[in-house]
């Protein structure tokens, strides 16, 4: 039997279309060798194809690189398949991969604990390559409209930097963890410098021009994967900046601020003659400020950053 090799998941989102099955990745779960290289000659030209010896390898590689599916074994040596796939599950960063289980085991019970630890389907083995294959073009094109639709509920529709839905979110989440950890974590309010003007001089649509560039280099100046930009408002953008201190984010306001100088965007009605932002900065000193607390001291900052001739940052000490 040949095996068409379409190249686009089906059904996009809103005219979006959904990035094609080659550059999918398919995760292969399996401690004996022989069995993750007849799955992976059996993947390989539909999908990009990585392998784990082990479920512990496995939940590295799913916070780390995540893939879009998974193809796991259950009897494994260092941890049986429900435990990975149950764990995978349970982290908010994972839960969102399907799970195929991948096993010789035919009886209700043991089929059983593969739907209650998490799995979305199972194949049994031996497994017959146009079923692999057709399952996991199914699953795959659920899981990325599934991304495509949490982009667009996350991302701002202006930018493509996050939105402030996703920012309230992740900030809420990351102070939590700086807390369990002990952690810094700096938190800025960007805020461009009379844009009004600048809208009024140049017209609605350069300003729109002039906050996507502004976006994308903040974007760009990040240089952590847990740092994110986010639009906070009008003409207002946010960074979240986990375990970063005052030395780290006087270092990064710094830079922020000389890159957007740098970019020599014309602004005629700036007494800087460029587009400029400043910038306020909060950065949790102890353990009991809230959000609503950190993003009041940062806006303070802010202010005070206007006050102080704009082009600049404050941080609360
Ligand atoms: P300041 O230096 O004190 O921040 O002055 P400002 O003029 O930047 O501040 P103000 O809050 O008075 O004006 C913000 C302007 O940002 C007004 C509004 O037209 C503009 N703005 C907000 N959102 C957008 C947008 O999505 N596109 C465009 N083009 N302009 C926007
Ligand atoms: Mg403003
Ligand atoms: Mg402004």
């Amino acid at each position: 039997m040949t095996l068409e090799k379409s190249t686009d998941a089906s059904g996009g989102i809103f005219h979006h279309p959904l990035r094609p099955f080659s550059q999918t990745t398919v995760l292969i779960v399996d401690d004996e060798e022989f069995n993750r290289t007849l799955l992976r000659l059996t993947l390989e030209g539909h999908f990009r194809v990585v392998e784990a010896s082990g479920g512990k390898t496995a939940l590295d590689i799913c916070l780390t690189n995540p893939p879009d599916l998974v193809l796991m074994d259950v009897m494994m040596e260092d941890m049986s398949g429900y435990d990975a796939c149950q764990k995978l599950k349970q982290h908010p960063d994972t839960h969102h991969i399907p799970v195929i289980f991948v096993t010789a085991i035919s009886s209700p019970e043991e089929e059983n604990k593969c739907w209650q630890s998490g799995g979305m389907d199972i194949l049994a083995k031996p497994i017959n390559a146009p079923t692999l294959i057709h399952k996991a073009k199914a699953l795959l094109t659920l899981k990325l409209q599934g991304d495509a639709l949490r982009e667009m509920a996350y991302l701002d529709g202006l930018t493509s930097v996050y939105n402030r839905r996703y920012f309230d979110d992740y900030l809420s989440r990351q102070l939590s963890q700086s807390r369990r950890n002990q952690t810094p974590l700096s938190l800025m309010l960007i805020d461009v410098d009379w844009f009004k003007k600048f809208n009024d001089h140049y017209g609605h649509l350069a300003g729109d021009d002039c906050l996507r560039t502004i976006a994308q280099t903040l974007k760009g100046s990040l240089m952590r994967p847990l740092d994110i930009v986010a639009r906070y408002g009008g003409e207002e953008f946010a960074c979240v900046l986990p375990d970063t201190d005052p030395k780290g984010a006087t270092h990064l306001a710094g830079n922020i601020l000389a890159e957007i100088r740098n970019l020599s965007l014309p602004h005629g009605l700036s007494s800087f003659g460029h587009i400029t932002i400043s910038i306020g900065v909060a950065i949790t000193d102890s353990t009991t400020l809230q959000v609503d607390e950190l993003l009041a001291i940062a806006d303070q900052k802010l202010y005070q950053a206007k006050e102080g001739g704009r082009n600049c940052f404050r941080m609360a000490a």
